[in-house]
């Protein structure tokens, strides 16, 4: 029996081990942490992480083919196909911080590896990393093992959190990247054996280490820029009275550019987009080439832009103040169908208000009270780009109250900010929302989910990202 390891149990490793281990009952799997209460709640019946479809894949396999286990080096030395999926945050210290990799997790799970093992292995690079990694991995494993031998392949993510369990059954492709040696390509054709078992073949791509690590990044990059560019194009809207999901929609039918990630709102989040352009960024400075550094640069300075224009957007709209004024928050997950905060856009636009004084109620369905605290007390890390919002102070967290109802944080509000796109704030009771409102009563839509027009009948005066100005 093939025995699999996954180092990393987070939002990456778990999903994916678990459809792996759905997909191909007779590979034994093992998930394993230093997080040991991370391991107690994928063994428990509350998952660590909110995706819809996982607690099923999960319920499937758990106990049969698949294991979490905190026992980290008994599952490493057994395994013969060892994924390491830890966290490569941003370095906040020294050589690179603000933007390089660090690859501390990374290291040490590398010479663990190296020190545990007994057996010939191949070592796959999960977690997303600086191009030219694998060369460094490489050469921990030979320097600290005992004549064993490591094959490393790269083998990036490309799951989107909220979709994580339909993109890992119907992937887009499936990407490896090895040495181009005898051994290398016997390693590439086993983890391609994997995947087989469930992935069309035309969809299994095979390239170099170095062209699948890069392409991970220019993956982020290109899907950030992407937003970017739109929330460009909806401040010009904004400014001309074009309306921006009319200008997405006549230029995603184009079938070079495709409708797809068209969407306008008040900036991207999550883990990874800005920590991969940074990621980027510092190679390209590192490789000799700043003028394509500042190009990448620039998607984080518009989505920053996007995210102080809409804070400036609610306090002129409430009369250039917002000063002891209750705001609702709907949504602070950095998109629906996760409870994931990481780069949240909601953290920097609620920053920005409790800097202004505003009395803060935030709602979100999969968000805990504890988690917004934690989020809204972090000082801000300077990323080397201009961001016009307020670091928070304990006093300004006192002005925050987390509700676990959207009618109980909009009652008696002054006005109502969407920032995460979750289903069920389209259809919520606006007219009943309405009456328990301060007069006027905004609404700022940073998702574009609400129909602006009718919430204008009843009374709301309503923004929306990129769209023409209340009348
Ligand atoms: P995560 O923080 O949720 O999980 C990482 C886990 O690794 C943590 O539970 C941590 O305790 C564990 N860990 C760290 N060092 C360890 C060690 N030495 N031994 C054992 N466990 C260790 O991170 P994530 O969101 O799953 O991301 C993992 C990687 O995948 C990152 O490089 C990320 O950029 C990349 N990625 C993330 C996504 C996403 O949507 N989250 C998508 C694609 C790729």
């Amino acid at each position: 029996m093939v025995k699999i390891c996954c180092i990393g149990a987070g939002y990456v490793g778990g999903p994916t081990m678990a459809v792996i281990a759905l997909k191909c009952p007779q590979i034994e799997v093992a998930v394993v942490d230093i997080s040991v209460s991370r391991i107690t709640a994928w063994n428990s019946d509350q998952l660590p992480i909110y995706e819809p479809g996982l607690d099923d894949v999960v319920k499937q396999c758990r106990g049969k083919n698949l294991f979490f286990s905190a026992d980290v080096e008994k599952h490493v030395s057994v395994a013969d196909i060892i994924f390491v999926s830890v966290n490569t945050p941003t370095k906040t210290q020294g050589l690179g911080a603000g933007k390089a990799a660090d690859l501390t997790y990374w290291e040490s799970a590398a010479r663990m590896i190296a020190d545990v093992s007994k057996s010939d292995k191949i070592v796959v690079e999960k977690s997303t990393v600086p191009v030219k990694t694998a060369e460094a991995i490489e050469k921990i494993l030979t320097h600290n093992s005992k004549g064993i031998k490591f094959q490393i392949l790269s083998n990036p993510e490309f799951l989107a959190e909220g979709t994580a369990i339909q993109d890992l059954f119907n992937p887009d492709r499936v990407l490896i990247g090895g040495r181009e040696t005898p051994e290398g390509t016997k390693a590439i054709q086993a983890l391609k054996d994997v995947y087989a078992h469930w992935v069309p073949v035309e969809r299994i791509l095979c390239t170099n280490l170095w062209s699948a690590e890069l392409s991970k990044l220019a993956a982020n990059a290109f899907l950030a820029q992407r937003i970017s560019s739109v929330n460009a194009m909806s401040a010009l809207c904004e400014a001309t009275g074009a309306d921006v999901s009319q200008v997405s929609h006549s230029i995603g039918t184009d079938s070079r550019i495709g409708p797809k990630f068209l969407n306008a709102s008040v900036g991207f989040g999550g883990s990874c987009f800005q920590k991969d352009i940074l990621n980027l960024v510092y190679i390209c400075q590192c490789n000799g080439l700043p003028e394509v550094a500042n190009y990448w640069k620039q998607v984080i300075k518009v989505n920053d832009y996007q995210k102080s224009r809409f804070v400036n957007r609610v306090v002129s709209s409430m009369f250039n103040t917002v000063s002891g004024k209750k705001i609702a928050v709907l949504g602070f997950a950095f998109k629906k169908d996760t409870g994931d905060t990481r780069e949240t856009p909601a953290i920097d636009v609620c920053k920005g208000l409790l800097g202004d004084k505003a009395r803060l109620s935030i709602y979100d369905p999969q968000v805990t009270e504890g988690q917004i605290r934690r989020d809204l007390s972090m000082k801000k890390f300077d990323w080397d780009h201009p961001i016009h919002l307020q670091p928070n102070s304990p006093t300004a967290i006192k002005q925050v109250s987390v509700v676990w109802d959207a009618y109980e944080a909009v009652k008696d509000s002054h006005g109502i900010c969407i920032l995460t796109e979750w289903d069920e704030f389209k259809t919520l009771d606006y007219e009943r929302i309405y009456q328990n409102m301060q007069k006027p009563a905004f609404v700022f839509d940073g998702r574009n989910i609400v129909n602006a027009d009718k919430l204008r009948q009843i009374g709301f005066i309503v923004y929306s990202i990129g769209k023409p100005l209340d009348p």
